[in-house]
């Protein structure tokens, strides 16, 4: 296959270069992994946790590197030095229930219908598992099914997104110095092409990314007989009700809205506010956008960094743009702006929007905030719902009880109330299903998140005489 350029997102150019795995590679890493897989069951849950915990020990170690990689690979700093501290909170969530949720998966009993047959359960975690994921957050994304997956006792093959590919040497690095992890999780480069080999050798798919992508990827599950676990793009919408305190409900659309320049899965991309405050809620959230700085020409500053696909910045350009044409006023911000040969925009407030426009239909993934006014709660509620995504939603009212009875009401699988983007904060706590085109497969947060990897093998045990041969008679009586 053809070496794949790889883009820096502050540079606009060329800097590096992936060889992409091909199928015969694929399939002799898979080979291998396999077999190392049979140990690393057998070995039980007090070993794997072991294994896994030095692992998080040694991204600690690592993580100036890992940061200082995906900085490049994302164009913004901050977070890129935060996530390898996140992944490993996460290793180290992941360790601590495990050994709980492994035991409390295993079920013994008698039968319901006759007691003389018992039952118990083997859990069987699926050998090999495919992962492949996003560019934007590319290790947290990379490691967010890998880890429990691990734990459950699969081997892993991970496969990142082509465009943010540099984050891996260092944090393969990581996985080298814990050989018996070494054995059972590896990176593989590619773009799609080596995306479709890995699902062919693979025993169970995790995908995160485009909807489109997803729908390929679950077809050719389904006629692999694998499972597909799906996580994919998101609308998220907020409504922001009449008693709500408007300063804080801009805060946090805002925030919801640009976080890491508004590419992210649950970003909030539509916001409905009560018409008789809206002119005020537009007036404070156009306060708060204008104050926030494009992190540009220094990286350690500002709050917005570079898009990180510049194709991205075309799409949300489209949109807006679409929007303009149809009657949408931009309140503060903009169009995208080349800065040195990145892409960056600044925070975007647009008003007099509705649902002719692509913007409060399509995923934007850009640090814009489309405002529509509503007259009625029932409304409102119908405008959120009036989507073929249903990720996440976010409900801000006066009080919490106001905002739950309206999030109650919504169609989407996590609901943060009196703020945005809560989802995070909960990844291994509760289990969310993701609505409509956002996903497939089951959650991947909480228990569910780790215990999805094993099938249930029932073993029944007939304890009395085998059923006599006079009972299938038709005829009893004869
Ligand atoms: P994408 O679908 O273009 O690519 C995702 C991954 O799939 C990449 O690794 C890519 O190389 C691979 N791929 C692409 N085509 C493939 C094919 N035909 N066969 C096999 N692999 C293939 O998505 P993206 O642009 O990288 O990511 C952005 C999208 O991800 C957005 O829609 C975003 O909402 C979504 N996302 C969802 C979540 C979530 O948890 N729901 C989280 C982050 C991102």
């Amino acid at each position: 296959m053809t070496t794949i350029p790889v883009t820096n997102p502050r540079t606009g150019e060329v800097d590096h270069w992936i060889e992409p795995w091909g199928r015969a590679e694929i399939a002799a890493l898979g080979a291998d992994l396999r077999k190392a897989q049979q140990g690393w069951s057998e070995a039980g849950i007090a070993h794997r946790v072991a294994v896994l915990r030095r692992w998080a020990d040694a991204i600690e170690a690592h993580a100036g590197a890992i940061g200082d990689a995906e900085a490049v690979d994302t164009g913004r700093s901050r977070v890129a030095h935060e996530v390898p501290h996140m992944v490993v909170a996460s290793v180290r969530g992941w360790c601590d229930a495990a050994p709980t949720l492994l035991d409390g998966a295993r079920l013994q009993g008698r039968s319901s219908v006759t007691d003389t047959v018992s039952f118990d359960t083997e859990l069987d975690p699926y050998p090999l598992l495919g992962v492949i994921s996003p560019w934007n957050h590319p290790f947290l994304l990379s490691m967010l099914d890998a880890v429990p997956a691990l734990l459950a006792g699969c081997a892993v093959i991970v496969k990142p997104s082509e465009v943010t590919p540099r984050f891996v040497e260092p944090v393969s690095a990581s996985i080298a110095e814990v050989p018996e992890l070494d054995a059972v999780l590896r990176y593989v480069l590619g773009g799609p092409e080596t995306g479709q080999a890995l699902v062919a050798e693979v025993d169970a798919l995790c995908f995160t990314g485009s909807v489109s992508t997803g729908r390929a990827l679950a077809e050719t599950c389904a006629r692999l007989f694998i499972p597909a676990f799906l996580e994919l793009g998101g609308k998220d919408a907020a409504i922001v009700t009449a008693s709500a305190d408007l300063a804080r409900a801009a805060a946090a659309v805002l925030k919801g809205a640009v976080h890491n320049t508004g590419q992210i899965c649950f970003a909030t991309e539509r916001v409905y506010v009560d018409r008789t405050v809206h002119d005020e809620f537009v007036e404070e959230l156009t306060a708060q956008a204008s104050r926030l700085e494009l992190n540009h020409p220094d990286i350690d500053r500002g709050h917005l960094g570079p898009f990180i696909l510049g194709r991205q910045a075309d799409i949300v350009d489209a949109h807006l743009a679409d929007a303009v044409a149809r009657g949408a006023v931009i309140r503060c911000g903009g169009p995208s702006e080349t800065l040195d040969g990145g892409r960056y925009m600044r925070a975007t407030v647009l008003t007099g929007v509705d649902h002719s426009m692509t913007i409060m239909r399509e995923e934007t993934f850009g640090p814009v905030v489309p405002v529509q006014a509503y007259d009625h709660v029932d409304e409102a509620v119908h405008l959120a719902d009036d989507s073929e995504y249903g990720l996440s939603a976010a409900v801000i009212a006066g009080d919490e009880a106001e905002a739950r009875a309206i999030g109650r009401r919504l169609h989407a699988g996590a609901v943060s109330l009196m703020d945005t983007s809560l989802t995070i904060t909960i990844m291994r706590d509760v289990e969310k299903t993701s609505y409509g085109a956002s996903g497939l497969g089951g959650s991947r947060m909480g228990p569910n998140g780790l215990l999805r990897f094993l099938r249930r093998k029932a073993l029944i045990t007939r304890s009395g005489p085998v059923t006599d041969m006079e009972m299938l008679r038709e005829d009893p009586h004869s």
